[in-house]
């Protein structure tokens, strides 16, 4: 999956928290099943310092938690019954003997150790008040089983499904009602015993179950009935005699539910076609949990089964699903039968997908597979571009593996209502329209988005979907890869969309997220479903991608990298895995003596959150490195000891361009020196940007850098020269480096003319602008308002308004113009406003280039042209530029209009629904609006997450868009205490403790810099 803003949005800084009190405390396991099987991926780092107590005792408790009430009741027990002694230890008092307490000693501890013995093995109750029941007896272990709804003890109280039974395959029949938005199923499960048990335990959810029957081997089948639990989505069948192990069964459910009013499930949408006319059609999301909603199923990854898969419908209208179509029938009450091809592999539920739609295709051959786009019928000239892309990736993907896609036929399809980016199904990946339909005027950014959406997803089809993570808390192994994935085949394929700016930007994002204590490690501990949910972020998607590119590059040669994850994905097709299987595959790969253990580097990556702050200092030849953890906390008393070993590349004065000029250091302890061939002027550490760490050059190497800029800017790459702007970003909110420094080195900028380094400047500065703004510091806004005015105003001014060919000058013509206006920069407000008056005369004629879109419907929504644009907005069919419309509505600053969008989004007549992040993110970038969306979506909020999952990344967002620019005392309270308010709807969310801790960052960064900041400007 893709979240749809992960490749559109300028990130804030906030980051991802772990609320360790906001574990559920687990019910007891079933002693005859095996819930989890220990083998984690979670890698402990031992042996590094002063918190490893803490972290085996964290561990040790999780465990617990994951092996179950069992182990946790056993051990209370004895804790119980031996706390009054433990407080006494005999060792403890003994520690330094003479032969007197030596004798006492011993006799103590013959005393404590009988009566521990005798407590331990007598029954619980014999010194309480009650004494023994003498029927029922309870022992401490036995598990608390929940009730079902039909007032039966359910079987089963854990999260996780027992191991027990797994589903081989699932004969699923759908007949979705479009007019009544209602369906029923009929689903056949073919199972297989793994452990005696007297119960069969899957999930479904809002499904009404109407009929079960059951079928042991060869015996007849008999009617069954099902138990449910509904706070854990959870159904069961209980038996009297045990299913014994090596058994095949059969269950078979028929239910009714209605179609989903949101964005996951079996979920209706629809769309006004170009005579006005609504059009309904039917389509599915299941990652992560939603599978449940539409069939009864083992909704885990690792239960993996075939599915043959059928579904009735209007003869008017088509169905599609993962497979290809196999056979049509014609039923008695006019509808149609479709059946689909049985899955030629095992699959995830969370990949199964069907449409039911009057959708359009266009289709070519690519090797020996059917490659097909389906949109309304309408927009299917806009589908050209991503089936041509598509074709072209496939193939690379096809050679780049070594394995063949795997299916006869892969589908890509449009959906109007969509709230994710995309998402891979096996066979039939959806979409949002603007992830892939690309118009005849759309700019070259726009088909950047499409490219790699598209290049996103097809990764996927090998990363997830041959070879899945085996359970959430390693999202990263599909997430993480798909991302790199698709930067690096859009590069082979797709050159000319400039796409390593891209990657750059993401690399630099994802370290401003993962900088704070709340957040968490990429494979990390998983267990209820709002923390699934809360696995879709930049960690597992930005992060993953970061830590593959520095391991790549830190390789000697570039094949290393790929013949391991071929020989991963060889090893583990079809099955399930855990991020040390990846790492155990690059590391058997031996293709030079510098053989390197990637275990042994990678698993500190993956197991520990944040990353590393490195600082550099030298001396003639010598060069002293230390690490430590770059970690912002407004809290001094946080400290961390974690290490890393980091791939340190470095490059000088003397060599500093080619990639020949790189040289490269593993840094494994906290500090260590290293001596050069030759004495250097300046250093520059991670080469461009590809490792994921931030550097502090100390105050005089800030400073040699500062002067080398300045000198000659051309000394570094383009990636250096942006790494060392955001590191130094990064450090002045470390509070490590003063603005003046920061000053001093962007002082070479008014010579800039790259991308990269202009735009993330701009990004820089602009979050410290609106912070000052939302702050009341209008008068110091200001002055950095000229500042930032100034120091681009030539590249600015160098600025057309035409059309232009590359991604790259768009990428920085739409920054600096959209950074001009919003500051009121006359000639910029003049140019936009004349370009959206034209547009507007030329009754649809006239275009403006993609990449100015932006720019000029936001000048005429804060200028007088809101309406106009509203009913623009309102007769608009192309889906990206109907967004950038939306957009420039929400960028209003008079507050009738605001909360107008805001009502509106929630509403979702006149602007969807799945906008309303898009919606709050941007009016609570001006300074009208921020505070009228923290009200909206306090008094909202019971609506938003009916609509967004709690933890989800819409939710995520809304949240961060929200809070991020607080930083007051009067807001952090506000905020602590409307989410502590919610309760389970929402308040041990890993989002609202990062909302905590950046307005506490914020509020410090305000102290402490506003001095040095009215100095400087
Ligand atoms: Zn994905």
């Amino acid at each position: 999956m893709i979240e749809n803003s992960m490749f559109e949005e300028e990130p804030d800084v906030v980051d991802l928290a772990k609320d360790s009190t906001s574990f559920p405390s687990f019910p007891p396991l079933d002693p005859d099943d095996v819930a989890y099987e220990p083998r984690s991926s979670r890698l402990l780092v031992r042996g590094l310092g002063e918190n490893d107590l803490d972290d085996e005792e964290e561990d040790c408790e999780s465990s617990a938690r994951l092996l179950g009430m069992s182990f946790m009741n056993r051990s209370s027990a004895q804790r119980v019954a031996a706390s009054p002694y433990t407080r006494h230890s005999p060792s403890r008092s003994c520690s330094r003997p003479s032969a007197r307490t030596m004798v006492v000693c011993v006799l103590l501890l013959v005393i404590v150790v009988s009566m521990t013995m005798v407590l331990y093995l007598l029954p619980e109750c014999t010194f309480t008040k009650n004494g023994c029941p003498k029927q029922n007896k309870t022992s401490p272990s036995e598990p608390v089983y929940p009730i079902s709804t039909n007032g039966e003890v359910f079987p089963w109280a854990q999260l996780r499904l027992p191991q027990s039974v797994r589903p081989l395959s699932y004969d699923l029949t759908l007949n979705p009602d479009l007019d009544k938005m209602t369906f029923t199923g009929h689903s056949v499960i073919t199972m297989f015993v793994r452990h005696n048990t007297k119960h069969i335990v899957l999930h479904s959810m809002n499904l009404n179950i109407n009929k079960a029957t059951f079928k042991l081997g060869d015996e007849k089948a008999t009617t069954v009935t099902v138990l449910e639990f509904k706070p854990k989505q959870q159904i069961a069948v209980k038996f009297t005699e045990e299913l014994k192990a090596g058994q095949l069964c059969v269950l078979t459910i028929d239910y009714s539910a209605n179609l989903s009013h949101t964005y996951d499930g079996f979920y209706n949408s629809s769309y006004t076609d170009k005579e006005g006319n609504k059009k309904v059609l039917a389509a599915t999301q299941f990652e992560p949990l939603s599978a449940r909603k539409a069939f009864p199923c083992f909704d885990e990854p690792s239960f993996k089964a075939t599915f043959l898969i059928k579904i009735s419908h209007k003869a008017d209208y088509l169905a599609l699903s993962n497979m290809p179509k196999a056979k049509t029938t014609k039923l008695s009450n006019g509808l149609v039968l479709d059946e689909f091809e049985t899955t030629s592999v095992n699959m995830s539920t969370y990949l199964v997908a069907f449409i039911v739609a009057n959708f359009t295709p266009v289709s070519k051959n690519v090797s020996n597979t059917l490659l097909s786009v389906y949109s309304v019928p309408e927009k299917k000239e806009h589908t050209g571009y991503a089936l041509d892309a598509a074709s072209k990736l496939l193939d690379f993907y096809n050679n780049f593996f070594e394995i063949p896609y795997p299916l006869q036929k892969l589908d890509l399809v449009a959906i109007p209502d969509f709230l994710a980016g995309a998402m891979e199904n096996w066979g039939l990946i959806t979409f949002r329209e603007t992830s892939l339909l690309v118009g005849s005027h759309s700019s070259a950014l726009e088909k950047q988005v499409v490219g790699s959406v598209v290049a996103h997803e097809l990764a996927h089809q090998w990363f997830g979907n041959l070879v899945t993570m085996s359970w959430w808390n390693d999202l990263w192994l599909n997430e993480g890869f798909a991302t790199y994935m698709q930067y690096t085949s859009i590069q082979n394929v797709l050159p000319e969309l400039d796409i390593e700016n891209l990657f750059l930007d993401v690399r630099l994002r994802a370290m401003e997220k993962d900088a704070l204590n709340s957040s968490h490690a990429v494979s990390t501990e998983v267990n209820t479903p709002e923390q699934v949910e809360e696995m879709f972020d930049s960690v597992s998607y930005e992060k993953g991608a970061s830590i593959l590119l520095m391991l790549n590059a830190s390789l000697p040669g570039d094949q290393q990298f790929r013949k391991g994850i071929i020989q991963y994905l060889k090893q583990f097709s079809g099955l399930n895995t855990y991020t040390n299987d990846l790492w155990n595959s690059l590391t058997q790969v031996e293709l030079s003596s510098q053989h390197q253990n990637v275990s042994e580097m990678m698993s500190l990556w993956t197991s520990q959150k944040g990353f590393p702050l490195v600082t550099v200092s030298h001396k003639g030849d010598e060069v002293n490195l230390s690490q430590e953890h770059f970690l912002l906390t407004s809290d001094n008393a946080t400290h961390s000891s974690s290490l890393w070993h980091i791939p340190v590349s470095y490059i000088n004065n003397s060599c500093s361009l080619a990639a020949e000029c790189r040289q490269l250091f593993t840094l494994k302890t906290k500090s260590e020196t290293l001596k050069l061939p030759e004495k250097v002027k300046w250093l520059k550490l991670n080469y461009k940007n590809t490792g994921f760490y931030i550097v502090d050059y100390g105050k005089e190497g800030w400073s040699e850098l500062s002067d080398a800029l300045a000198n000659n800017y051309q000394v570094l790459t383009s990636e250096d020269r942006t790494s060392l702007i955001h590191n130094i970003f990064s450090l002045s909110r470390l509070g490590r480096v003063s603005f003046h420094q920061v000053h001093q080195l962007l002082k070479y900028l008014s010579n800039e003319t790259d991308t990269t380094p202009v735009t993330e400047a701009l990004l820089q500065l602009n979050t410290i602008y609106r912070l000052l703004d939302k702050h009341l510091e209008h008068e110091l806004g200001a002055r950095l308002k000229g500042y930032i005015l100034s120091l681009f105003g030539a590249l600015i001014q160098n600025q057309t308004w035409g059309e232009i060919e590359s991604v790259s000058k768009q990428e920085l013509r739409s920054a600096l113009l959209e950074t001009a206006c919003h500051f009121n920069e006359e000639s910029c407000i003049k140019q936009a406003k004349d370009i959206f008056k034209n547009y507007v005369e030329s009754n649809g004629t006239a275009t403006i280039p993609g990449d100015l879109q932006q720019v000029v419907f936001n000048v005429a929504a804060q200028s007088d042209d809101w309406s106009t644009l509203l009913t623009l907005y309102g007769k608009a069919s192309y889906d990206s530029e109907k967004r950038k419309m939306l957009k420039g509505l929400a960028s209003t600053q008079n507050p009738q209009q605001i909360i107008w969008i805001l009502q509106e989004g929630l509403r979702g007549q006149i602007v969807q629904t799945q906008e309303l992040p898009l919606v709050i993110g941007t009016v609570c970038n001006g300074f009208a609006g921020y505070l009228f969306a923290w009200d909206f979506i306090q008094e909202n909020w019971d609506r938003l997450i009916e609509k967004f999952p709690v933890g989800s990344f819409a939710i995520q967002r809304i949240i961060k868009s929200a809070t991020s620019q607080f930083s007051t005392k009067t807001h952090l309270d506000q905020v602590q205490s409307f989410f502590s308010s919610l309760k389970e709807r929402g308040s041990s969310m890993r989002s609202v403790q990062e909302a905590l801790e950046t307005i506490k960052l914020n509020q410090r960064w305000i102290d402490t810099n506003l001095a040095s900041l009215r100095k400087c400007l």
